[in-house]
């Protein structure tokens, strides 16, 4: 691997024009004995990319290549790489390192490692670089974070799993999403379209759908929903009173979270789990309000490179993917401002298109 390789990317120059990309050159960092090169076939487009570039989630590294679900081919690897050949075809999701060594890292908890770096955003701790994301030609990672797409899956449909799955199947999973389980999911869009075919896909008796958009109901069936529950309406919550064992959220914007009223949908010690980050606070709550039924309230950030096989072999088997809509990469602008105003289905796609 050459010091002067130089790689090509989309990126955001300025917070105030986010969807205004251009190219630019970039270094990667230095090359590590563990690190695998990626050839960038495929970036999916995350609501994380959005909060990064509009500086919602505090100001970004400038300029900054986003995008962490990614998929294409090995290009190089390390020589103490063990796990990937040149040619494979691999993805990799929002982190590229963890310092694999505490606690967190060896109990398959690395995505709670203070050490990991971010595939976009972050500045690696050793050669002070900056990571820059998927909307690019290429992308160096650790070999941990580099995960094997199923020979029965697209590269594109692989892509979004990487991190728009993982951060529902982890909560999913960990929770005891499974037969006998009745579980809801609070959001219809790139998570929760991943979160609904999980949950049906995993065997939980009931997946039922909470959203403000009514106009989603046939989508919801479609993608296994058993019930459907717009949280407009007065009352929503009545019928289900005590019955869900687990909720995740997916909800990406915080005023519009019916916090009180989904949380007393939960049963004895049920959970409710977020997995969406808005920008702003949560709506306010009492203790009492939780009281009726003991249920917790928590978070999950994203998922461990075990739970990344489990959930495709899962997807593989089961014929889980994404609905997505492709774009060639240059149009990654035309993207984020679709994902900002919530008119994906659900989840865009890019496609390379620069030469390298
Ligand atoms: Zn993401
Ligand atoms: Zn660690």
């Amino acid at each position: 691997m050459s010091s002067d390789l130089q790689w090509k990317g989309y990126a955001v120059e300025d917070t105030k024009n986010w969807d205004q990309f251009k190219v630019i050159d970039f270094k990667p960092k230095p090359a590590g004995d563990y690190d695998v090169d990626i050839k960038i076939a495929f970036c999916g487009v995350c609501g994380s990319d959005v909060h990064t570039i509009t500086g919602g989630w505090g100001e970004p590294h400038l300029p900054l290549i986003p995008g962490h679900e990614i998929a294409g081919m090995v290009a190089t690897v390390g020589p103490k790489v063990t796990a990937f050949k040149v040619g494979d075809r691999v993805g990799v999701g929002a982190m590229i390192c963890s310092c694999m060594k505490c606690k967190l890292c060896k109990e398959d908890n690395e995505q709670y490692c203070p050490e990991s770096v971010w595939t976009y955003n972050a500045i690696y701790p050793d050669s002070r670089t900056l990571s820059q994301g998927g909307y690019a030609t290429a992308i160096r990672a650790h070999e941990r974070f580099v995960f094997p797409v199923p020979e029965n899956m697209k590269l594109e449909d692989a892509a979004p799993m990487f991190c728009g799955g993982l951060t529902v199947f982890s909560p999913l999973v960990r929770n005891g999403a499974g037969p006998g389980k009745r579980v809801g999911i609070v959001g219809l869009g790139g998570l929760g379209h991943f979160a609904v075919q999980f949950a049906k896909a995993l065997g939980c008796d009931e997946v039922v759908l909470f959203t403000h958009s009514d106009h989603k109901k046939d989508d919801a069936k479609k993608l296994g929903a058993t019930g459907f529950v717009p949280t407009g309406e007065k009352d929503f919550e009545r019928p289900l009173l005590g019955s869900l064992d687990l909720i995740v959220c997916t909800a990406d914007v915080a005023s519009g979270i019916p916090l009180k009223e989904l949380l007393s949908t939960l049963a004895i010690n049920g959970r409710f789990v977020m997995v969406g980050l808005p920008d702003e606070e949560l709506p306010s709550m009492i203790a009492k309000e939780v009281f009726s039924n003991g249920c917790f309230f928590g978070a999950s950030k994203i998922g461990s490179k075990k739970e990344v096989l489990e959930m495709m072999k899962l997807a593989s088997e089961k014929g889980v993917k994404p609905w997505t809509e492709l774009l060639p990469m240059k149009e990654c602008g035309k993207a984020v401002k679709g994902v900002k105003e919530g008119r994906v289905k659900y989840r865009y796609v890019l496609k390379q298109d620069i030469d390298s």
